[in-house]
């Protein structure tokens, strides 16, 4: 590399680390008045509604924009897993939809979703279709007036699926066009532009989009005229077999022990199972992790990985050498951006792997696969 494009590369880093603090800190102030607002009026069922609703969506938002970048910076280093299944192609497409609502719903857009009449189903990591569809959501949200219609098209074409993205928004320059794409490109990088955003979406968009084997191009006929993006999937001809449903009803009580060194975290999803039936206890290292289950001997460990006196990793190879351990479910919680090594999860005796902050119902998933040693638990606080 040459040395002005070097000057480049660190000025736009430079740049990108005052965006994204910018970013991250735009959620706080409306979490810590939901926060004031629970303490205040903690008996209101209407603030408490209030406050819940308000840190649903600002807790959300911080948590794409983090996946975001997590996803971005291992794409960097190839390092972006897919979980590929067959799958329906128009549910990830309104999965989508919700998580952009909210943005649109601020910005009194009308966001109309035309979808065949026939399924369509690909071979794909509906998480990640997921983020590539709403990143172009977002954009075509951020970068319209208030009240211009946002339209999305899905269709079947030949073998491909066709997602388009259409807005009547501030257009992209021709010149631009070729560069939009580029990892933290963004055409207008004041701080005050209102529209937020890191310049990593649609770096993450092309990435996703080819590991999936397909293509993403952006049209606009220039400043002024709209954008629209379109998004080529290969799919699969015929319907996949369709795993058979777990027969439903309630899920047997289990003992699970949560290790994690923030107490917080450990103690909140405590009090989550707790309430859903589950019995918990909780340990904040690692070798306390190994006494208490010794001694309480639980049907199911989630387990942080960094931890002070003993690792994860370690405390499940301890585990997993104990008679009681052999055939227990421990599950890795990792932070995002927390450098978790899937090879080392799975050498180290871990029965399955969640990212934190977890979603409730994969949590819940996973537990059910764990055998319960005795008959029903007697619910120990
Ligand atoms: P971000 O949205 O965080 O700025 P992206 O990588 O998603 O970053 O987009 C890069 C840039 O491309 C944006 O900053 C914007 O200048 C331009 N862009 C993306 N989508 C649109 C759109 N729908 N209309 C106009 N410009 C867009």
């Amino acid at each position: 590399m040459q040395n002005s494009q070097l000057r480049e590369a660190d000025r736009q880093k430079t740049e990108f680390l005052a965006v994204l603090a910018h970013e991250l800190r735009g959620p706080l102030a409306p979490i810590r008045n939901a926060v004031q607002l629970l303490q205040l009026r903690g008996d209101d069922a209407e603030a408490v509604e209030t406050a819940s609703r308000i840190l649903d969506r600002q807790v959300s938002q911080m948590v794409r924009l983090v996946e975001d970048l997590l996803a971005v910076s291992r794409m960097g280093r190839n390092q972006v897993d897919l979980r590929l299944v067959h799958v329906e192609l128009a549910p990830m497409i309104h999965q989508a939809v919700e998580t952009v609502r909210p943005l649109a719903e601020v910005m009194d857009q009308d966001l109309t979703v035309t979808l065949p009449a026939e399924p369509i189903y690909l071979r794909a990591d509906p998480a990640r279709v997921t983020q590539i569809v709403s990143n172009l959501l977002a954009n075509a949200c951020k970068f319209s007036d208030k009240g211009s219609p946002i339209v999305l098209v899905l269709e079947r074409v030949g073998e491909e699926a066709i997602v388009r993205v259409r807005d009547h928004g501030i257009g992209i320059a021709k010149d631009r066009l070729a560069r939009i794409f580029d990892v933290f490109f963004q055409v207008d990088t004041s701080l005050e532009r209102s529209t937020g955003g890191l310049g990593i979406g649609l770096t993450l968009v092309r990435g996703l989009v080819e590991m999936h084997g397909g293509m993403v191009e952006a049209h606009s006929e220039g400043i002024g005229h709209g954008s629209e993006f379109v998004v080529r999937l290969p799919i699969l001809g015929q319907r996949p077999k369709l795993p058979r449903q777990r027969s439903g009803g309630r899920m047997r009580p289990r003992r699970v022990l949560i290790v994690d060194d923030n107490r917080d975290s450990a103690s909140s999803l405590a009090k989550l199972l707790r309430i859903t039936g589950h019995e918990t206890h909780t340990a904040f290292d690692g070798l306390e992790a190994l006494e208490v289950a010794a001694n309480v001997q639980p049907d199911a460990v989630l387990l942080d990985i960094g931890l002070p006196r003993l690792n994860g990793y370690e405390v499940c190879r301890r585990m997993r050498a104990e008679p009681w351990g052999e055939t227990l479910l421990i599950v890795a919680l990792s932070g995002l951006g927390q450098d978790e090594d899937p090879e080392r999860t799975t050498h180290a005796g871990f029965s399955g792997h969640l990212v934190k902050p977890v979603h409730y119902d994969a949590l819940i998933a996973l537990l059910a696969t764990s055998h319960v040693r005795r008959g029903a638990t007697t619910a120990k606080r």
